[in-house]
């Protein structure tokens, strides 16, 4: 879609800091991280949302837990532990209208969420 910085990035349009890429997805690092490890898996797909996501039937969320899986095993996180987040609309929020899911470690998170 024109105008979105995430399916720039996905078509190599924009630069950034790419860690991982599947069939899927594109995995980068956040310009602006709030934690040591803060990354953002991204659809290759344009959707604009987790709603949205679930409505195309090509869509696997197989994938995306194989990519979480092997994200946590490369950064040694199986025991520490991470946080995923998906936020989603304004109360959500969501600043890109691309879905995404941040995957954050490398210190302790707080509940409930600000
Ligand atoms: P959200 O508020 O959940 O929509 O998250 C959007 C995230 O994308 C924020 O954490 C931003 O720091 C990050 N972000 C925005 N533009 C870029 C970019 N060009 N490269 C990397 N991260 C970005
Ligand atoms: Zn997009």
């Amino acid at each position: 879609m024109e105008n979105c910085v995430f399916c720039g990035i996905a078509s190599g349009k924009i630069k950034a800091d790419i860690v991982r890429e599947t069939g899927n997805f594109i995995v980068i690092r956040d310009i602006n991280p709030v934690s040591p490890v803060h990354l953002l898996i991204i659809s290759r797909k344009h959707f604009k949302n987790i709603l949205d996501a679930r409505k195309d039937k090509d869509f696997d969320p197989c994938d995306f837990f194989d990519l979480v899986g092997s994200l946590a095993r490369d950064y040694s996180l199986e025991d520490k532990g991470f946080r995923t987040v998906i936020n989603t609309g304004y109360d959500g929020g969501q600043t890109v209208g691309h879905f995404h899911v941040h995957f954050m470690a490398g210190r302790g998170f707080g509940w409930p969420p600000g």
